[in-house]
């Protein structure tokens, strides 16, 4: 196992994106389901070029809520991703960039632009969420699962000893005490509806 810090120059961007964002909560689902179709889509279009040599399989992506546990699992059998490209994706991202803006232009902008342009997209997942774990498999042969997860803090801890042995990526939101209202399903199933009507996979939700 080892840990890393989030490229960020305040000790904390996540209280910042909440309150941005706040308004706006829901839109964590769209951005994840979003990743998750991209992933999906990446994967077809590598197997197609004979990139990727694994069988394609049942591509559905499925939303899960699990109530007692207080969960949202996002999961896609995509391209995946390995422990670099966690690091290189997820973590390293020019965050300081994206405070600076953020800070300056609050009251000013329309957050969907600030979201896409810093790609945030997968850091919206903390505005519901009190911690977030990343469970993935890289469609690469010979690739390791990882487990990545993150309190909200820029600290961060990743590890190769996960048990999951397909290929593709899990995001399981462990829902803050503040948005339990998302773990309704017809919560969930109304935001599907609103944000995941039109994608190019199939979304199912069940619980
Ligand atoms: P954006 O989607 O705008 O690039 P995100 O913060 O949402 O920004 O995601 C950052 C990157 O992390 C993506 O570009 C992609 O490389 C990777 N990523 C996120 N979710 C997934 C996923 N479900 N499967 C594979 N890669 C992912």
């Amino acid at each position: 196992m080892s840990t890393g810090k989030i490229n960020v120059q305040t000790e904390n961007i996540f209280p910042i994106i909440k309150k941005f964002l706040y308004s706006d909560n829901e839109i964590f689902l769209r951005e994840l389901v979003s990743n998750a179709t991209d992933a999906t889509q990446k994967l077809k279009a590598l197997t197609s070029m004979g990139e990727a040599k694994g069988e394609l399989g049942d591509l559905k992506i499925e939303v899960k809520v699990d109530k007692a546990a207080k969960t949202i699992t996002i999961k896609d059998k995509g391209i995946g991703m390995t422990a670099e490209e966690i690091e290189k994706y997820i973590t390293q991202i020019a965050f300081s960039g994206a405070e600076e803006f953020v800070t300056k232009y609050k009251d000013k902008v329309d957050k969907n632009v600030v979201i896409g342009h810093f790609g945030l997209g997968f850091y919206s997942a903390f505005m519901v969420a009190a911690r977030v774990e990343i469970f993935s498999l890289s469609y690469k042969e010979g690739s390791k699962a990882v487990r990545w997860e993150c309190d909200g803090s820029p600290e961060y801890t990743i590890d190769e000893n996960t048990t999951k042995t397909d290929r593709g990526t899990e995001i399981v939101l462990h829902v803050a005490e503040d948005s339990l209202e998302f773990l309704e399903n017809s919560k969930i199933e109304g935001l599907l509806k609103k944000y995941c009507k039109f994608l190019p996979v199939e979304i199912v939700f069940g619980t």
